[in-house]
């Protein structure tokens, strides 16, 4: 059985917070994903120019930094060799790895000495390449009004948090909890609950120790994801179907033109989720094509069609006319996470990786710039106030004059603003 809490003392990805772990021959093919990391890096050092300029936000007065970071921010493929020590993996045109690979550390600043001169190392800051893949599908294919929709605005938001984090690690005494790093999230209850080893060894009762860590399965790629989505398809009672003002409702929206059916489907968008409560306005086939158009459940963006097509055949020929409830399924799709907090008894059976997407999906979504709120750490080194500098908004634009705030002062930094 394997620690409830694998990530602690690794290196873990920025984005889903759980471990990246050295590429061994230990690893299941399942865990091989979190093996393959992407270091994210600023050519343009943005980040470290405004530092620089504002002196880390003492500099009262400074003039307006229009500092323009056109360049691509960097995402070179990486193997953790231990701890925060990584090796980055280059490839020629044909694909082959170089032998010549670059040793670096992932989420510090240093550098060093090269022909007499000092050379700094570029801030590079590590996620699993699978996490950074929905990631930017997220930014992309996001129907709500979301804080992070490019890359760039995502490094801020990632080098903001090692900010806060490296401030606080300053200001305590002791650097022993300095590596290797893991981000406590203010939301960090998207990571499920587990029971620390030697509690679920005090309470074998309470922990079942086969339970697998959904938070660790593969995001991408879900084997059998839309039969086992489909699974959770009930029929629609024939009574509830056949309600007066609903088949009235139905005859109506059925004369309107394709065009304005789908603009009113395109409201069928809610960032909290739709209450699981069916009204049968809508025919059931419209909230079939709700969900394969993926345009209101955008993190199922590859609900295989063709295994839809055999499951409408399959249902008829069982069921004959009584339809499945498609409403019911794309509400419950659409609530907020899946009660992630206790999947075993979640009202919707998904393929672990699946419900790991919708985590990853909701961690991005709920992004901005400067989001870390530490809470008040379990030790008692730290000193009680910590403040940095806030170089942009929460959208990541640029902001003047550049204040420091204390962290987790979301209020005050809006009053500022205003
Ligand atoms: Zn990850």
């Amino acid at each position: 059985m394997s620690s409830p809490v694998p990530y602690m003392g690794k290196l873990c990805c920025t984005i889903c917070g759980d471990a990246i772990v050295p590429p061994t021959h230990q690893l299941s093919e399942a865990e091989k994903w979190q093996a393959e990391a992407v270091l994210l890096s600023d050519p343009d050092r943005e980040f470290e120019q405004l530092e620089e300029h504002y002196r880390d936000g003492k500099k009262h007065n400074a003039q307006r930094f229009n500092i323009s970071a056109t360049r691509e921010i960097r995402k070179d493929r990486a193997h953790v060799i231990e701890k925060d020590r990584l090796r980055i993996i280059t490839a020629d045109e044909n694909g082959d790895v170089s032998t010549q690979q670059e040793e670096v550390k992932s989420n510090r600043s240093y550098g060093h000495e090269e022909n007499g001169e000092w050379v700094v190392t570029p801030y590079y800051i590590a996620t699993h390449a699978a996490c950074l893949e929905v990631a930017e599908t997220a930014m992309r294919r996001s129907p709500h009004d979301i804080a992070v929709r490019d890359l760039r605005t995502l490094w801020k938001v990632l080098r903001m948090r090692f900010k806060v984090d490296d401030t606080y690690l300053m200001s305590s005494t002791i650097d022993f909890i300095a590596s290797p790093q893991r981000i406590q999230l203010p939301h960090s209850y998207y990571m499920p609950f587990r029971l620390a080893p030697i509690l679920s060894e005090s309470f074998p009762g309470v922990v079942d120790g086969n339970l697998e860590r959904w938070e660790a399965a593969y995001p991408l790629n879900i084997p059998d994801m839309t039969t086992a989505v489909l699974e959770n398809l009930r029929s629609l009672s024939p009574a509830v179907a056949a309600i007066p003002e609903a088949v009235s409702f139905q005859e109506r929206f059925l004369a309107l033109p394709p065009e304005l059916q789908d603009h009113v489907c395109s409201f069928l968008v809610s960032r909290n989720g739709m209450s699981s409560t069916c009204n049968v306005l809508l025919p059931q086939w419209t909230w079939r094509e709700v969900l394969l158009r993926g345009e209101c459940l955008p993190f199922l963006q590859d609900v295989d069609i063709a295994v839809v097509r055999d499951f409408c055949l399959r249902w008829k020929r069982d069921n004959g006319s009584r339809e499945p409830n498609w409403e019911l399924l794309v509400r419950k799709l659409s609530q907020e996470a899946w009660s992630i907090w206790d999947a075993e008894s979640s009202s919707l059976k998904v393929p672990n990786g699946l419900r790991n997407r919708r985590r990853i999906w909701q961690l991005v979504e709920e992004m901005y710039v400067g989001d870390l709120v530490p809470v008040k750490r379990v030790t008692l080194m730290n000193s009680g106030c910590v403040s940095v500098p806030r170089y942009w908004d929460e959208r990541g634009e640029l902001m003047h004059p550049v204040v420091r705030v204390h962290v987790g002062s979301r209020d005050k930094l809006r009053s500022i603003m205003a």
